[in-house]
Order: C-alpha cells, then sequence, then structure tokens
C-alpha cells in the first residue's frame, strides 16, 4: 500500500536549496559560505541562564502566548521605542518561521495575493503556495530599493498582503525611510495589511534602521532572537501586531507549537537586556572584508546590514558561477533559491576574516 500524500505537497518545491545541500554533502572540508547563522557561540550569560531555568524545572508548558514577563517587556520597550505606532499585542512564537506559518495560515485564503520582494527570503514564496495564495513578486533589480511605480503596479484587487523583510536575506539591503514610508503608504491606500520581517534588526552597519512601526501599528512585526543571541536552534521569535491577527495566531499557535521552548523563554527574558553591540561590530569587520575583496571584480551592491553580500555572477549566469566555485571547494547558493531569476550569488560571511579572504580569492580568480 502506498501512502497518499496531500496534494498540499505539491504546492512546495525544495529542489534548489537541496541541491546545494547535496552538492555541499559531496565537499570534503569547503570553504563554507552558505551558513545563514551566525558563527560566534551563544554568549555564557544567555547559556548559563537557559541551564538554570533546566535546573530548576522550568520545563513544563508555558502560556500559550509565552511566559506574561517576556510579552510585557518586549511590548514595553517597543511601546516606547515606537510612541507613535506602539504595537498593541504580542506572543512569543517558535522561532521567526514557527509566527510566518501562524501568519501565513490566519490571514491567507486560496486565491489572495501576496506581494514579496524579489530576491527575498525562501520560507515566503513556500508558506504561500502552501496556503493556497499566490505569489506576486515585485523585482528590485539591480539596487534592491522598493520603488513606488514598481511596487503599485503589482496590486490588484485581490492584493491581501505584503511582505517586506529588512535587513534583508539574501541582499543584505537596509530598506531606508522613504522605502519604508512607501510600503506603508500603498498599505493603507489599497488596504493590504503588512508583514514585516525585522529578525536582523540587531545588524545594522549604518546606524540607520526604520522599522515599520515607524509609520504604522497596522502590521505585524517579526523579531526574532535566533541571528542576535546565535541561539538558531533554540527556536525563539516574538510577533507583534494587532489584537485581532495576534489573538488568532496564538489559537492557532495552541494547536500547533503549544508554546515556544520554556527553559529558553526563561533565558532570553533574563539577557533581554545584553549589549550584543559587539557581534555586530565584529560582522561590520567581515562586511567590510569580503565587500572590499570583491567589489572590483563584482557587480555588488554594498549591503548595510544581516550578514548576507548578493553580488552579481559574471555574465549573470549563477548557477554555473557557483558550480565553478564549488569545483574550488567554496561553498556560496545561487540566486536562483531566493529569487525568479539566477543572476546572482549568495555569500553568508558568518565565517572569520581568513576564511572570508580566501573565498574572496576563489571568486576573484574565477572571474
Ligand atoms: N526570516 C529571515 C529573513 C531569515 O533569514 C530567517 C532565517 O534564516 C528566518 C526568518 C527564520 O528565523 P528563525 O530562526 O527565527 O525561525
Amino acid at each position: 500500500m502506498s501512502v497518499k500524500i496531500s496534494q498540499r505537497m505539491k504546492l512546495i518545491d525544495s529542489s534548489g536549496i537541496r541541491k546545494v545541500f547535496d552538492l555541499a554533502s559531496k565537499m570534503k572540508d569547503p570553504i563554507n559560505l552558505s551558513i545563514g547563522q551566525p558563527d560566534f557561540d551563544t554568549p555564557e550569560d544567555i547559556k548559563q541562564s537557559a541551564i538554570r531555568a533546566i535546573s530548576e524545572g522550568k520545563n513544563k508548558y508555558t502560556l500559550t502566548q509565552g511566559l506574561k514577563e517576556l510579552n510585557q517587556k518586549l511590548l514595553e520597550k517597543y511601546r516606547s521605542q515606537y510612541p507613535k505606532n506602539p504595537p498593541e499585542s504580542i506572543f512569543i512564537s517558535s522561532g521567526v518561521s514557527g509566527g510566518l506559518l501562524l501568519a501565513c495560515m490566519a490571514l491567507i485564503d486560496p486565491g489572495d495575493e501576496v506581494l514579496i520582494s524579489d530576491p527575498y527570503f525562501v520560507m515566503y514564496k513556500h508558506l504561500v503556495n502552501l496556503m493556497g495564495g499566490k505569489p506576486v513578486f515585485y523585482d528590485l533589480y539591480p539596487d534592491f530599493k522598493i520603488k513606488r511605480e514598481a511596487l503599485e503596479k503589482k496590486i490588484t484587487d485581490r492584493t491581501k498582503l505584503i511582505i517586506i523583510n529588512s535587513p534583508n536575506n539574501p541582499t543584505g539591503i537596509v530598506h531606508t525611510r522613504e522605502e519604508i514610508r512607501i510600503v506603508a503608504e500603498l498599505a493603507e491606500e489599497n488596504d493590504i495589511f503588512i508583514i514585516s520581517d525585522e529578525i536582523y534588526d540587531s545588524y545594522v552597519y549604518n546606524n540607520d534602521y526604520t522599522s515599520i512601526l515607524d509609520f504604522t501599528n497596522n502590521a505585524l512585526v517579526m523579531k526574532g532572537f535566533s541571528k542576535n543571541y546565535s541561539i538558531t536552534g533554540w527556536r525563539m521569535g516574538a510577533v507583534m501586531g494587532p489584537d485581532e491577527v495576534i489573538s488568532q495566531m496564538i489559537t492557532l499557535q495552541q494547536y500547533t507549537f503549544v508554546c515556544a521552548p520554556a527553559p529558553f523563554q526563561y533565558a532570553v527574558l533574563e539577557n533581554l537586556d545584553s549589549d550584543l553591540t559587539k557581534y555586530r561590530d565584529e560582522y561590520q569587520k567581515k562586511r567590510d572584508t569580503i565587500y572590499e575583496g570583491l567589489k572590483e571584480k563584482f557587480d555588488i551592491v554594498k549591503p548595510e546590514g544581516a550578514f548576507y553580500i548578493f553580488p552579481k555572477a559574471p555574465d549573470g549566469k549563477a548557477s554555473e558561477f557557483v558550480e565553478k566555485a564549488i569545483a574550488k571547494n567554496l561553498l556560496i547558493i545561487p540566486g536562483n533559491v531566493f529569487s525568479e531569476k539566477d543572476t546572482h550569488f549568495r555569500i553568508a560571511y558568518t565565517a572569520d576574516i581568513k576564511t572570508l579572504q580566501r573565498g574572496a580569492e576563489i571568486l576573484n580568480s574565477l572571474v
């Protein structure tokens, strides 16, 4: 007897990224610039907090929406940071990924159109497809800036949602105040709801960050812990937004994730005030190393955030170029994993400076 897999599974496709992992598994000790997580170890304080929470027996379910004190502290922080558009409600999710899944389940009906800037974080496209929605891409090439006309052209009377992500994976772009304003204005004019994925907001190098909360609180704002505390395996995130949406997502969480991992909620709560600027400063140096190392031979937009850089491949043929890099034992990811185009490639500069220099040397030798 063969198991009949749901039709839904035909709506998603993991072939792009799987191909890269298959290639990687055949490489011996590669120079790996493909990993989208920090290369520093989790800070000792937060590790100790988690160990203590486990030892003290804080291992049981928490409230579905998360620890009351953690919710309150985060809400207070963002309400005082954005007094004009204070977020109404919050819950703790199983990573931003968990928040994204519940957001899509709560908001997208079959046939709804969802605007996604291209290049994009892979999950958005597949989650929208999984809900029977239609991803509609607005192209940000070549400068990766949001432009009013280009975005406006893609809006139809079926447009339900727009997803933005700044600092961005895979480009490292930080959208300017003006670009975020455009999104907020168009959303309001056309009655479109916004999801703003702000997971990389602690990695901004030009000290000029605009959140969607600068313009509106009629949006879901996803804040992560994975990347800033280097705890990607802990599955911790926070979602803020209008009460009517957050309450639906909490209902869904009750029947899916139940709650975010309890001891890690306690650990994050104890370390909310940690100073993480040294990590940002380290990544700024890494950004400089890779950008300076590549800018002569590659067409690149200088990234101002996250830990990715997205250069154009020679002749705009990314998959071909990535294969050549892999033949030289350097692992990077072709743009078609993150885009409807295959012209650029992603480097995650989550490695030490020497490795980055070596990676840049190899890439330059291939041009
Ligand atoms: N959003 C973006 C843009 C990401 O790059 C990632 C992880 O790579 C996530 C969300 C998922 O993060 P989390 O570990 O919080 O689920």
